[in-house]
């Protein structure tokens, strides 16, 4: 049976050059980069060549990324020490966020007694900005965290004027932007963000590795301590070989981007036509969403929700209802949850994320089980 992968929202398979090189790091050079021989010597001259090939992709300096294991471990960082260390009192947020922000934010306000208030979410899944506008009136030290590209829904955040409305009311911007990098074009010298934080196994590198940037002058305090690694922020031997593959990852991804941006949109075009030739009340979720991600609603029995990705999966299928981390759930999810209808929670929702190594014969696969279920 040819499986068929459809679900590059929640991971993305490797890139075969980034098998290379990172297998190369860990055959050949596998130095400690903080050893003062020519092992760790080496080891330190591709950390941070890798440093600065990520940061010239984003047109960061390279002082201005730390290597992280994960972006959840990023934005616990950011966050929690912009509250403790930064004098930060009220985190601004959206229920829609991924657990990595929404449970750092809660666990935040319980331990520091901060507020957390919640941009609420129009009915199309778009952020109310205007809304956070009026939030930002109030004058409180605040940082705001709003995800630039949403894992559930592919929904595009109007990142410019979010930042914009901050650096007006002087706040503080976190970004979570795992599913935008290496997807989307952008200049952290223009973008004035003051934290961003990405993962690789998002943009077909090694799942375990992420990087966080912070811009230069915003000292932050580390959340892990030990010895002098990414200087003193990130204690822990860097794991060499993930980063230098994330730094792969992130370059091919960022080379290809017009031509797989293209592939994938048009693939994306076609699984709407074919979906909607198949179910003609379906229903495709946002407004304005990034080409490899979309989520839509089929017009079928809400008993069929609980047999639906089983039912996919046994065929060799794999797509997703929402993050991975709640698939196995027969509820909407929290994102879906937060602004759909009653009624059309009620009705299973299907994600379906592209990447370039996907084919119209795996949306016509997807199809098919569809029909079938
Ligand atoms: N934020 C978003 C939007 C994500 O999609 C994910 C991954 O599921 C994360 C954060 C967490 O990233 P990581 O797997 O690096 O912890």
């Amino acid at each position: 049976m040819k499986k068929i992968y459809l679900d590059n929202a929640a991971t993305t398979a490797l890139r075969e050059e980034v098998i290379t090189e990172m297998m190369h790091f860990l055959r050949d050079n596998f130095g400690n980069p903080s050893s003062s021989h020519s092992f760790g010597r080496t080891a330190k001259t591709v950390l941070e060549s890798a440093r600065k090939n990520i940061a010239k992709q984003v047109n960061a300096l390279a002082s201005e990324i730390i290597f992280t294991s994960s972006a959840t471990e990023a934005t616990n960082w950011v966050l929690r020490s912009a509250v403790k260390d930064l004098g930060v009192k009220r985190i601004i947020t959206s229920k829609i966020e991924h657990h990595a922000t929404l449970h750092t934010a809660l666990v935040l306000e319980r331990e520091y007694n901060i507020s957390v208030e919640y941009v609420p979410v129009l009915s199309d899944g778009r952020m109310d900005i205007d809304k956070l506008e009026q939030f930002l009136e109030q004058d409180i030290p605040t940082i705001v965290s709003l995800m630039h590209v949403n894992n559930e829904t592919g929904e595009i955040l109007d990142l410019n004027r979010v930042v914009k409305l901050c650096k007006e009311n002087n706040a503080l911007i976190h970004c979570d932007m795992v599913q935008s990098t290496g997807k989307m074009i952008f200049d952290l010298q223009e973008l004035k963000v003051d934290f961003m934080v990405a993962s690789a196994h998002k943009f077909h590198g090694p799942k375990g590795v992420g990087f966080v940037f912070i811009r230069k002058n915003t000292i932050l305090q580390p959340i892990i301590y030990g010895g002098e690694q990414e200087k003193g922020f990130r204690a822990g031997t860097e794991a060499v070989h993930q980063i230098v593959g994330m730094s792969k990852a992130l370059e091919l991804s960022y080379l290809h981007l017009e031509k797989e941006e293209k592939y994938i949109s048009d693939l994306k075009v076609y699984c709407i036509s074919q979906l909607k030739i198949a179910f003609p009340e379906v229903k495709i979720i946002g407004n304005t969403t990034l080409y490899n991600i979309m989520n839509v609603i089929l017009p079928l029995e809400s008993s069929k929700i609980g047999m639906l990705l089983f039912s996919l999966d046994i065929k060799g299928i794999a797509v997703s209802r929402g993050s991975a981390c709640q698939s196995g759930s027969s509820k909407p999810s929290h994102v879906l949850g937060e602004f759909l209808t009653v009624e059309d929670q009620q009705k299973p929702n299907v994600r379906i994320s592209f990447s370039h190594f996907n084919t119209k014969e795996d949306v016509d696969g997807l199809v098919q089980a569809l029909k079938e279920l």
